[in-house]
């Protein structure tokens, strides 16, 4: 472990100010950073602590059925907060469905989805696309949790399971930087995951993410999270979905464990289970339309039945038979 220096902001601007040096990074749980350095994958100077600063632990709920959670509000507290787990009950599943009872204690929700990809080659020092080399290692080598979905060169997958949740309640990211406060989709905060060597955020030095935004519509509705893994405990899901049929009938489906960033099924696909009134066949044909463009690796097919058999099943809970 290289040497480095702790900085516990007390406010944004202090936060700010210190991120503005070179080689500075936001510090949330430490769960992820601190074992990335240990693995040379990051060599900050400055570790700039967020979790002090007023605001950025609150969980606010507005009367309308949006919410503002403070980027270092952890895991645990997004688990088991009363309000959320009743309005969101998604995202709270996906929450608790994150590794161990210790992770989620430190964990926060702005480090979650700021953390690295848990690709072996990334993470073993070996020259891929994200660690200085040209090309993605995992394409034509061990891809077994690798991507379905993805521009390219890379075919690492994030390993959030909050991420899928938020993009089926289509959350969006409050990002503070020296320029001011802007709020970005989770579509934008990922745009380009695949093709950015040194993170997979489009944040720009010196930025970090202030909150997480819910808006009205993630309220209530028919919603949860379901997700697949190899082991039974603290385990990365292979697959996972997230559906959600709002209270104004609307449908949106998100899968993890597919892509490198938040991963929406296709609109039609959303639209027709919203319709409803559907058959095992039409079930079926759906599941497989929202997979129509996957391109499995040689080893990762089986996340394609994963996928569809998580769909199936979201759908007939979404539309139950009558
Ligand atoms: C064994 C193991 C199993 C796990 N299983 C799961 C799982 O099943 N599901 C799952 O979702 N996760 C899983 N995780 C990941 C874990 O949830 C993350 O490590 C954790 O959420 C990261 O949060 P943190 O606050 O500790 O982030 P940190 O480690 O503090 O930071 C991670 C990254 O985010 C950056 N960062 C931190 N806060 C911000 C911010 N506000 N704005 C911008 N950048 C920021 C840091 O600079 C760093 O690059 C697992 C981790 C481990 C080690």
């Amino acid at each position: 472990m290289h040497p480095f220096s702790y900085h516990p902001a007390v406010s944004i601007d202090d936060a700010l100010r210190a991120l503005a040096a070179p080689d500075a990074a936001p510090l949330g749980g430490g769960t992820d950073l601190l074992v990335a350095m240990k693995e040379g994958l990051a060599q900050p100077q400055t570790l700039v602590d967020l979790r002090r600063i007023p605001g950025l632990r609150d969980i606010t709920l507005h009367d309308d059925g949006s919410a503002r959670i403070g980027a270092a509000v952890r895991l645990a507290e997004l688990a088991e907060h009363p309000g959320l787990t009743a309005r969101y009950p998604a995202l709270a599943q996906a929450a608790a469905a994150a590794g161990t009872p210790q992770l989620r204690a430190m964990g926060t929700i702005g480090g979650n989805l700021a953390q690295r990809p848990r690709c072996w080659y990334l993470r073993g020092a070996l020259p891929c696309f994200k660690n200085g080399g040209a090309d993605c290692l995992a394409e034509r080598g061990e891809n077994h949790y690798h991507a379905l979905f993805t521009a390219g060169p890379c075919h690492a997958v994030h390993p959030s399971d909050p991420l899928v949740a938020l993009a089926a309640l289509e959350a969006s990211v409050e990002v503070r930087g020296a320029g001011g406060t802007r709020t970005l989709a989770l579509a934008a905060l990922f745009e380009g995951s695949t093709r950015r060597a040194a993170g997979e955020l489009t944040l720009t030095a010196g930025e970090f993410i202030s909150a997480v935004c819910l808006p009205a519509s993630a309220a209530g509705g028919e919603q949860f999270y379901e997700k697949l893994t190899q082991r039974a405990a603290w385990d990365f899901a292979t697959v996972s979905v997230a559906a959600h049929r709002r209270a104004d009938g609307e449908v949106r489906l998100a899968l993890g464990g597919v892509a490198l960033g938040p991963f929406r099924v296709t609109a039609s696909v959303e639209q027709d289970v919203a319709t409803g009134g559907l058959d095992d066949d039409s079930i079926e044909s759906l599941a497989e339309r929202a997979m129509h463009d996957a391109a499995p690796l040689e080893h990762n097919g089986y996340k394609v039945w994963q996928a569809q058999a998580l769909l199936r099943q979201a759908i007939r809970r979404l539309d139950p038979p009558r």
